[in-house]
């Protein structure tokens, strides 16, 4: 099974004369354990098919699956249920909580997934050690540099165990040496743990080191070769 199918994803905005068709025919399947590099201009409905992908917002047509259900006919709340167990998220800016140390933005996730505080600090800990960060737990986002920031943030999208992570320019706001040291630890937990991650990205030179490179050309997705 794929971790993340989108099977013919259509999403337009608007109604009538002012309709904007963003995706017509989107189809990806992105396997466990490899990185998918998404490289499209601006504009071409990238943010579109991440919140697509994240099940954020509902296709106008099309099916998307995963870990090979099919999400059309869920619930809000099954849909929302699916998010929170399966899939991780990193954004541009880290979005990690101002007032929490390193350690307790990756203790609450998991509390509200329902474990309990001594496991999920356990846990954090191990993760925390595994991205070179053991040393920072006690500080707060604000005490990080811009590199240890995403790291604790890329920590916090796989605390609770999902299949798939989707990344919105992780490492836009960082430095090429400091962006180049963040996807290696991307890659490394994407190789370590199985998942299947779908990274948008202006970084060609990172694109490069990926499994496989797509973009979104007339509303589908394309293999970049
Ligand atoms: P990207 O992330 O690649 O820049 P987006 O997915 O944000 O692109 O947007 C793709 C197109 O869809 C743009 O033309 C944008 O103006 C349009 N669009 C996005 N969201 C909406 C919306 N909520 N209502 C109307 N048009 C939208
Ligand atoms: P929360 O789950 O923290 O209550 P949301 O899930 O609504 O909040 O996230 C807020 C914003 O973050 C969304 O509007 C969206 O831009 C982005 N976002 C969050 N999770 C995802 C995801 N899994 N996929 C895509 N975008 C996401």
């Amino acid at each position: 099974f794929a971790a993340l199918t989108l099977d013919a994803v259509e999403r337009r905005y608007g109604r009538g004369e002012t309709t904007v068709e963003v995706l017509n025919g989107a189809s990806l399947a992105l396997l466990p354990g490899q990185s998918v590099a998404l490289i499209a201009p601006s504009g071409a409905g990238k943010s579109t098919l991440l919140h697509l992908a994240g099940l954020l917002e509902r296709p106008s047509a099309g099916e998307i699956l995963v870990g090979g259900k099919p999400t059309s006919t869920m619930s809000d709340d099954e849909r929302t249920g699916l998010r929170r167990g399966q899939i991780g998220f990193v954004y541009q800016f880290h979005q990690l909580l101002p007032e929490f140390s390193a350690l307790e933005n990756l203790v609450l996730p998991q509390m509200i997934a329902g474990l309990a505080r001594a496991e999920a600090a356990a846990r954090a800990r191990e993760l925390l050690a595994y991205l070179g960060l053991a040393k920072r737990e006690r500080h707060r986002p604000a005490e990080l540099s811009g590199g240890e920031q995403q790291r604790v943030a890329i920590a916090r999208a796989v605390a609770n165990g999902p299949k798939i992570l989707l990344a919105d320019e992780p490492t836009g706001n960082l430095d090429p040496k400091t962006a180049g040291h963040v996807f290696d630890t991307l890659a490394s937990l994407v190789q370590a743990t199985g998942l299947a991650a779908l990274i948008a990205t202006h970084n060609m030179e990172l694109a490069a080191r990926m499994d496989r490179r797509v973009t979104i050309r007339d509303g589908r997705v394309a293999e970049v070769t």
